[in-house]
């Protein structure tokens, strides 16, 4: 069966950037099992899985736009170095956890300037353009739990 809306898709995958650099794979793994239609993945890659049966091979190319958007200037924070606490030394490269009113979340410096370091809280593939060499495995229609739940059942011992 072809893939559209509340299809159950399980795929392996290779991501790669523009420079060839593999940034995520399910080789060695179990393949990718998710439910096609619902925001479980990419936007851009969802769409070009449309249509596709178990066997076809796709290279799917993802602008940052349909991906992880890209990078927001709004994202770059400047703080005064001697609000870092502890004795680690920081550099430029470094990930720091920051608390924030919405949880944890990571930063990287991305530059420091006398007592001005920059901490830029983007998604780290923003502005990245991604490559998916997708090959799909197998493709069955959605239980009708699994539609209510938008989600997939029966793999990694996940049940509720
Ligand atoms: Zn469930």
């Amino acid at each position: 069966m072809k893939i559209g809306k509340h299809s159950v898709v399980s795929m392996h995958y290779t991501l790669k950037n523009q420079e060839g650099t593999v940034l995520d794979s399910s080789q060695g793994r179990e393949p990718l099992v998710y439910l096609h239609g619902v925001g479980g993945l990419i936007p851009g890659l969802e769409f070009q899985l449309n249509d596709k049966i178990a066997g076809d091979k796709i290279k799917a190319v993802v602008e940052p736009k349909d991906a992880y958007g890209e990078i927001s200037k709004d994202m770059l924070y400047e703080v005064p170095k001697s609000g870092f606490q502890g004795d680690e030394e920081i550099f430029e490269g470094m990930q720091v956890q920051l608390d924030t009113e919405h949880g944890p979340r990571l930063a990287v410096v991305s530059k420091i300037d006398g007592d001005k370091v920059t901490l830029d809280m983007n998604h780290p593939l923003a502005g990245v353009t991604l490559y998916f060499d997708v090959e799909i495995m197998n493709v069955r229609e959605a239980e009708k739990e699994e539609i209510s739940h938008g989600h997939v059942h029966g793999h990694g011992g996940h049940h509720h």
